[in-house]
């Protein structure tokens, strides 16, 4: 039997290159019985992002970024970032998102699971860029889209 895997995102709007890793960590899931990856989140705007900021600051809940959407600081607001959770468990499974950060970083993802100071259970970003380094060389998504 091989697991359930799906999707809610529009991987369309990611960069090629995270596409492709998605896809693979997608094809791993299936093989397995026990991985039914959901893919919940990929690229967010600008407003999406700030959105997400306000909560536990400004708006009620509970603080789930460190990233202001003003500051491009979100591998989200770059395309090369999705967030998971299991379509069985939800969020309450840390076996689940460790087995799949694992299998995240064999394709070529940085698993937010592994951070030490905000860990990130379902976040995945492409390992070949990094946020400072994209705004340094292209300053705004406009022309980061321009390379793809
Ligand atoms: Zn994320």
């Amino acid at each position: 039997m091989s697991a359930s895997v799906s999707n809610k995102v529009n991987l369309s709007l990611l960069h090629p290159s995270t596409r492709n890793k998605v896809s693979r960590l997608m094809d791993l899931c299936r093989d397995r019985d026990d991985l039914p990856l959901l893919i919940t989140a990929g690229f967010r705007s600008r407003e999406e992002q700030d959105a997400l900021y306000s909560l536990g600051r400004t708006e009620p809940g509970k603080i789930v970024t460190k990233a202001k959407g003003s500051e491009y600081a979100s591998p989200h607001q770059w395309a090369i970032a999705v967030d998971f959770c299991s379509a069985k468990d939800g969020y309450n499974n840390e076996a689940f998102f460790m087995t799949v950060a694992e299998l995240a970083e064999s394709v070529g993802f940085e698993a937010g699971a592994r951070w030490v100071n905000f860990r990130d259970l379902p976040h995945l970003q492409d390992a070949d860029f990094k946020v400072a380094d994209l705004k340094k060389q292209y300053g705004t998504l406009e022309k980061f889209l321009a390379t793809w």
